[in-house]
């Protein structure tokens, strides 16, 4: 995983266009069935060389909807963020 979107969701729609690399889909196809929007682990790149924070949790008028998950496949993902923080899944933005 990478950035993890929770069953918070409101299905409102503004993180999507905001995520740089694609990696959100909306309820209709979310994999899991759930109807929440959900992230694609193996294409978040936490916004590595995009912006200074995930677009997508700035976006997000939940508060924390989005948090952090473990590291995911693709190429890049946040050295700050500790394993602590992902294991306990805390928000991206507090
Ligand atoms: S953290 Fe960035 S790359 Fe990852 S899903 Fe959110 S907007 Fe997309
Ligand atoms: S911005 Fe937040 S509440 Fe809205 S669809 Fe995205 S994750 Fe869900």
């Amino acid at each position: 995983m990478a950035v993890i979107i929770n069953d918070t969701c409101i299905n409102c729609g503004a993180c999507i266009d905001e995520c740089p690399v694609e990696a959100i889909v909306d309820e209709d196809d979310n994999p899991t069935d759930e109807e929440i929007y959900y992230v694609y682990a193996d294409k978040c790149v936490e916004c590595v060389g995009h912006h200074d924070e995930p677009a997508c949790a700035t976006a997000c008028p939940t508060e924390g909807c989005i948090t952090w998950d473990a590291i995911g496949e693709s190429p890049e993902h946040r050295d700050d963020i500790t394993d602590e923080q992902r294991s306990n899944k805390e928000p991206v933005v507090e």
